[in-house]
């Protein structure tokens, strides 16, 4: 009979860690699966500067290998596997990692949300050098630059909107003429004089240099013909996906797939909790994943020790 553990982690940015250092020094000996990339989105982000604590700013691998060392220094065991799949129909949980069977108490999950990449050619090379799926991450790296931002939503509104801070000049690029973007978000960007609004084009193949991006070939989906915008910076806001297909349905989500919470951090599942993006699709921020990730592993000290459990 395998180990039956007291907490299963799933995914590991900020919202795991954090619930991993919280549970370890509950002395729940917790178990993570971090995923074959640790460490989540910041992975993707050279510097964060709005973390409190970091006056210098701090590399997102950085503190993610800092949050990592903190829990394991209480205990967390971390193994860097995928969880394949979980059944949840019935205690203990089981948790499916490359052929191996694992049991738990409770599951914390933070698996996260990705951001959706557009996948234009030459676009891989270029992520992270140029290309961002951040502005509020990445924006302050552009000053005085002239960027661009693909989306045509609320996120590409404040997106450009943010970023005219940094830019000099930011050219929203959206394959249609019709918007997503609520009228309020819209107006204000399109009033914007360092705004300039494309429509009717789809970033067909990004440029770039030695010296990183350089801009971008757009074209027309209606008649096919193309035009080159230089930018050297260039925001991609097309739309996050939670990543939940793991749960196969077990676990309430709504439309797009975001987990719900029933009960504090406890999803419909008793005994199953989330955090972090997985759940929210309203803020987003390291420091707002990794307090839902403490509140998660302290409902989940709490869940376990409730008689019965
Ligand atoms: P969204 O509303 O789904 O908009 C996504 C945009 O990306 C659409 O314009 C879409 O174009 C475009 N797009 C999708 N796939 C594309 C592709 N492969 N190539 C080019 N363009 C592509 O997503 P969102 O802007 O991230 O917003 C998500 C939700 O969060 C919304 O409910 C939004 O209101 C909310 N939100 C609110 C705020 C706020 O109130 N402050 C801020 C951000 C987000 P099409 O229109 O042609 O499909």
């Amino acid at each position: 009979m395998s180990q039956i553990n007291n907490v299963i982690i799933i995914g590991s940015g900020p919202a795991g860690y954090t619930a991993g250092l919280y549970s370890a020094r509950a002395m729940l000996e917790p178990l993570m699966f971090a995923g074959y990339m640790s460490g989540g989105q910041l992975m993707l982000t050279s510097d964060i500067e709005n973390f409190p604590g970091y006056p210098e700013g701090i590399g997102g691998p950085e503190m993610m290998m800092q949050l990592r060392q903190q829990a394991e220094r209480f205990g967390l065991r971390v193994e860097d596997k995928n969880v394949e799949r979980i059944d949840a129909s019935e205690r203990p949980f089981k948790v499916y990692v490359e052929g191996e069977e694992f049991l738990a108490k409770s599951l914390i999950i933070c698996t996260g949300a990705e951001a959706i990449w557009l996948g234009a050619e030459n676009e891989e090379g270029q992520k992270g050098r140029g290309i961002s799926t951040c502005a509020t991450c990445d924006g302050a790296f552009f000053r005085e630059q002239e960027i661009m931002v693909v989306g045509g939503g609320d996120s590409a509104m404040e997106e450009a909107t943010f970023l005219t801070r940094f830019a000099s000049k930011v050219t929203v690029v959206h394959r249609r003429e019709v918007f997503r973007a609520s009228k309020v978000m819209l107006d204000r960007a399109q009033k914007h004089p360092k705004i300039e609004i494309k429509t009717n084009r789809q970033v067909k193949s990004w440029l770039s240099d030695e010296s990183g991006l350089t801009g971008a070939v757009l074209e027309d989906p209606r008649d096919g013909s193309s035009e080159e915008l230089a930018v050297t910076g260039a925001f991609i806001a097309i739309g996050h996906k939670p990543i939940t297909a793991f749960l196969d349905g077990q676990v309430e989500t709504d439309d797009e797939g975001y987990i719900l919470h029933h009960q504090d951090t406890m999803t419909n599942v008793p005994g199953i909790f989330a955090a972090g993006d997985v759940v929210d699709k309203r803020y987003r921020q390291a420091i707002t994943a990794a307090g839902q990730g403490c509140q998660a592993a302290i409902d989940a000290e709490r869940w376990i020790e409730e008689d019965g459990h």
